[in-house]
């Protein structure tokens, strides 16, 4: 039974008790209207506690090695005092019915320790649907109190690009010897990249590692830096659990680009930014949403749909009437 009490919910997670938790977060990935309602109500709540947490974003293509360097990465920052949540963000989970994230059995230590908590990819949905459920789950766990949200992203289509609108860092990772193409890295990506890792830098695979670590350094002095204070650094590093390499690196250079960007002001300016651009965001979603949800355009659509296809109607007319149904009673 789920409780529509925001109230609940809000004091729950402030106590930081783990099963409602996961209980808001179930709520706020509700497709009902009721639930949608009170999770409204309980993300507003916990804003005001929000705000404090390291938010870490993880792209690769699948293979790179982003659940292992996230595993690595989170029990070592749990060993270090800190309270991880790991959440992900997979747009494939609804168009292949099978999520390229949150299928696997993954990251098999961190789940086990106490300040860790992992929650994989909202299923259903469009990419903005999940976008939004992800950031609002991310929202909660920082008003639960967890220092670092560490955000994972497959690499492919726009998910990169959603993700990195709602971190302070975002990190490609990469695996060397395979080209661009193959890693379907695009420019956008570098341009929106605050570091490079060259992954799976161990065996035989350290010279290559290596090789492409300066290949990228050269690529990324080519762009336009987004910051004044910040050149996104290139690393080489190992995420196997026995003897992982570059990743305490990687986290300091996590801190010291929230010092240096806390320092020149961009942090503050980052964070406005973005939450700027998430209204606009969630008005775009809503105004669709009640599009699509409106019951004359539910009736009507159809048949316009079929009178453009079959050339009797013009788009734009179709397309004008429709819009025009939104705030008019007045039928066409
Ligand atoms: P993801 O799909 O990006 O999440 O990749 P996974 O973390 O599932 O890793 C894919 C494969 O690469 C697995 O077989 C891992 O054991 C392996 N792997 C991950 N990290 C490393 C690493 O640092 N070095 C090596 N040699 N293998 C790794």
């Amino acid at each position: 039974m789920i409780s529509t009490d925001p109230d609940y919910y809000v004091q729950s997670v402030l106590a930081q008790d783990k099963r409602v938790l996961a209980k808001t977060i179930t709520l706020i990935e509700s497709a009902r209207h009721e639930h949608q309602q009170v999770a409204r109500q309980v993300v507003d709540g916990l804003l005001p506690h929000t705000g404090q947490a390291v938010r870490l974003g993880v792209t690769g293509v699948p293979g790179a090695g982003k659940s292992t360097f996230i595993e690595t990465l989170g029990t070592m920052l749990v060993k270090d005092g800190r309270k991880v949540a790991v959440l992900a963000v997979d747009p494939s989970s609804q168009r292949s019915g099978g999520s390229v994230l949150a299928d696997k059995t993954r990251m098999k230590n961190l789940s086990t320790l106490t300040n860790a908590f992992i929650r994989p990819s909202p299923s259903g949905g469009t990419l903005g649907g999940v976008a939004r459920k992800t950031r609002e789950t991310m929202l909660i766990c920082e008003a639960y109190g967890f220092d670092v949200v560490l955000i994972e992203t497959v690499g492919v289509g726009q998910s990169e690009t959603t993700v990195a609108s709602m971190v302070d860092f975002f990190l490609v990772l990469m695996i060397a010897g395979a080209g661009d193409e193959l890693q379907g890295i695009k420019k956008g990506v570098l341009e929106v990249a605050d570091a490079i890792a060259i992954n799976k830098a161990d065996g035989d695979n350290v010279e290559r590692a290596n090789l492409a670590r300066r290949q990228y350094e050269f690529a990324m002095h080519l762009l336009t830096p987004t910051y004044a204070n910040w050149m996104p650094p290139v690393f080489t590093c190992s995420s196997l659990e026995a003897a992982p390499i570059g990743i305490s690196e990687i986290w300091a250079a996590v801190l010291d680009h929230r010092q240096k960007l806390t320092e020149s002001g961009e942090f503050e300016e980052k964070r406005r930014h973005q939450a700027l651009n998430w209204m606009w965001f969630l008005l775009e979603e809503g105004l669709k949403e009640r599009f699509h949800q409106d019951p004359k355009v539910k009736r009507l659509l159809p048949q316009f749909a079929r009178e453009v296809e079959q050339g009797a109607t013009a788009p734009t007319v179709a397309a004008g009437k429709l819009l025009f149904l939104l705030d008019n009673d007045a039928a066409v």
